[in-house]
């Protein structure tokens, strides 16, 4: 079932959505050569406990995973591209790190993702970042009301396919809202013009990402963290962003001057 989100529902989520953008931007600035993922972890925990939020993250329990999420963000490094466990690893030169972090505040939830380099970039890892970013770009541009859900689904496939990156479609993006994950999935594959109608109220979490030469993936023991099966390079864009009247309102990129931003 999709729930539809008033527009003073909306805006609860935006300021989570604002803190959200605001911890991702402070961990795009910390992660440097040198440092460990755990630090990382840890400066998330304090600022969620400042800010009276609660991780989405912590004993999260799906079918997968070999027990509950001990962590309140999902780091993966290179290969790594999705639920990457905070362990004890410090960034070196080159990494491709993604972030991922979904909490709630005041009961509505915010879930944004977004990968940075570490250090002296490749060349073809900035590619990789780009492509994931204009995936996340196009897939919001599609979300409009009377488009379907396959617009939004082919919108990302048609930026992957443009780059040559295959497509996994094991994960894709979500509803969300009260809780982490809601109806719909959101595929990163598609064909336009298919699929549920997008209405004015929606509120989804789209997440491309793609590993550079392969679309297959492997469990680490861990039961968590996810690579491509090639060990080829990964990388992960995802807003939280709600459907409006006039179009798509992405609640997760970070304001300026937000108000929630003076209190944080
Ligand atoms: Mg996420």
């Amino acid at each position: 079932m999709i729930e539809l989100k008033s527009l003073a529902e909306i805006e609860r989520m935006h300021t989570t959505g604002q803190f959200v953008a605001q911890i991702l931007s402070e961990l795009s600035e910390l992660a440097d050569v040198g440092v460990n993922l755990l630090d990382l972890e840890h400066h998330v925990r304090s600022r969620i406990r400042q800010r009276g939020a609660r991780s989405c993250y912590w004993d999260y329990a799906p079918s997968f995973g070999n027990g509950p999420f001990r962590n309140v963000v999902c780091l993966s490094v290179n290969d790594a591209v999705l639920h990457g466990l905070p362990h004890d690893y410090a960034l070196r030169d080159g990494d491709i790190l993604s972030m991922d972090l979904a909490v709630g505040i005041d009961g509505w939830i915010a879930d944004a993702a977004r990968t940075v380099i570490v250090g002296t970039p490749a060349d073809d890892d900035l590619r990789l970042l780009r492509a994931t970013e204009e995936a996340l770009a196009g897939g919001i541009e599609a979300a409009r009301p009377g488009n379907r859900l396959g617009d939004i689904s082919a919108a990302i496939e048609a930026v992957a396919t443009y780059y040559g990156y295959p497509i996994n479609t094991e994960f894709g993006g979500h509803g969300l809202g009260r809780t982490m994950h809601e109806d719909p999935h959101v595929p990163n594959k598609g064909r336009a013009g298919r699929g549920l109608k997008l209405r004015a109220g929606m509120t989804l979490a789209l997440e491309p990402w793609f590993a550079r030469t392969t679309d297959r993936i492997v469990f680490d023991p861990d039961g968590w963290t996810i690579r491509s099966a090639d060990g080829s390079r990964t990388a992960h864009s995802e807003h939280t962003i709600a459907i409006t009247e006039d179009g798509p309102l992405v609640l997760t990129r970070r304001l300026p001057h937000h108000a929630d931003l003076a209190s944080t």
